[in-house]
């Protein structure tokens, strides 16, 4: 087979000048002789990569100074294990804002050393929506707040994310982040898996401004320590250097297409099209998420007769379109649209799905 169009939500779809790029380069590094996988993280030539990577994604993201960037290993899921370590008491309550899956996962990783208080939550209607910010019940001696701003398996997006007051708000913006212009000095921090907008799994990014390193936290080990961490450029111990290497590759990318601004007009139309051809085929797909919280990166979709689940998906694999298989939890499908998937994939899904329309309506 070819390379498809895949809408996998991650490990995602990478763009395909990186791919070609870390091919070319992975006999030879540069004049160094060797693999980028074989040369010392201590080293100038990986040095240069790392540093590279970090001055690329400050400019992608307008990262302002104050703010420390990390890149660790472990996955957003051992950031959320981190973050109370870190910047919570022992016991102290932290507040999360839970509108799907992931946020529900956050508070799992928080509750054995913090009182994780469920702020608001849409589970009672099935992570359909996310909870109006009227119904935030947060108190003012958090340690910080925690919201999920794209909620990769239910579909549900939180932008425009609401003002908190003076407590500390942390994002969980694994599965959205760089699809938009975003004001990075409204958060205290901002954390992301790569494998879906940044490049490969393997790499966490969290963005953390500086003021919050200078917290206690709780008695962890020094390689838990994101102070130390920031302190140290990330290498405390030996970072997975091709990850960011390929990240690195990625975020440059990202700019030589335009930037954020760039992908965010772009997730705006993917995202249109394929909510267009789900609304449009009167009832034979359907999303279930309220439109205003619809997700321009995750799009979960049922098929009016489950029993054409199958072959709806052995077709689109024939046609060249993969992972379009729902997550477990919701069934149906699913597609992820996130910056490296070409506005032609979109329009060829939407015209994949008109067409089984006709065939099996
Ligand atoms: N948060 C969100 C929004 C996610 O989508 C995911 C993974 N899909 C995670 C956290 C967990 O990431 P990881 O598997 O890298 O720990």
């Amino acid at each position: 087979m070819t390379r498809a169009y895949n809408f996998s939500p991650g490990p995602a779809m990478l763009p395909e000048p990186v791919l070609r790029q870390a091919q070319a380069e992975m006999l030879e590094f540069r004049d160094t002789g060797a693999s980028i996988l074989e040369i010392s993280h201590r080293g100038a030539d990986f040095l240069d990569v790392a540093r590279q990577a970090e001055a690329d994604l400050r400019t992608l993201l307008s990262i302002p100074d104050d703010y420390a960037v990390i890149f660790a290993s472990g996955g957003a899921t051992t950031v959320q294990a981190l973050l109370p370590l870190n910047f919570a008491a022992p016991g102290q309550a932290c507040d999360y804002v839970v509108s799907g899956h992931w946020g529900k996962t956050a508070i799992r990783q928080a509750a054995h050393c913090v009182e994780a208080r469920v702020a608001a939550s849409s589970e009672v209607g099935g992570f359909r929506d996310v909870p109006p910010r009227s119904d935030w019940q947060l108190s003012p001696d958090a340690a910080y707040v925690h919201v999920t701003a794209n909620e990769t398996i239910h579909g549900v997006e939180l932008r425009d994310i609401p003002q908190v007051g003076g407590v500390p708000l942390i994002a969980d913006f694994s599965s959205s982040i760089a699809s938009e212009p975003l004001d990075i000095s409204r958060f205290a921090a901002v954390y992301a898996g790569a494998q879906k907008n940044l490049g490969p799994v393997g790499i966490t990014v969290l963005i953390v401004r500086r003021e919050l390193l200078q917290r206690t936290g709780q008695p962890r080990a020094p390689i838990f320590d994101y102070g130390a961490q920031a302190k140290a450029d990330s290498m405390l111990n030996t970072p997975p250097s091709w990850n960011w290497y390929l990240l690195g590759l990625t975020v440059r990318w990202m700019l030589d297409e335009g930037g954020v601004a760039e992908f965010g007009r772009r997730s705006a139309r993917k995202a249109a099209l394929l909510y267009a051809a789900i609304d449009g085929s009167g009832g034979f797909y359907r999303n279930e998420v309220a439109p205003a919280a619809r997700s321009r990166m995750n799009v979960p979709f049922f098929l009016h007769d489950p029993a054409l689940d199958a072959a709806f998906l052995a077709q689109a694999r024939q046609a060249g379109l993969v992972a379009l298989k729902g997550h477990r939890v919701l069934g149906g499908m699913r597609a992820s649209l996130y910056n490296a998937m070409p506005e032609a994939g979109v329009q060829a899904l939407a015209e994949f799905m008109r067409e089984f329309q006709r065939s099996h309506g």
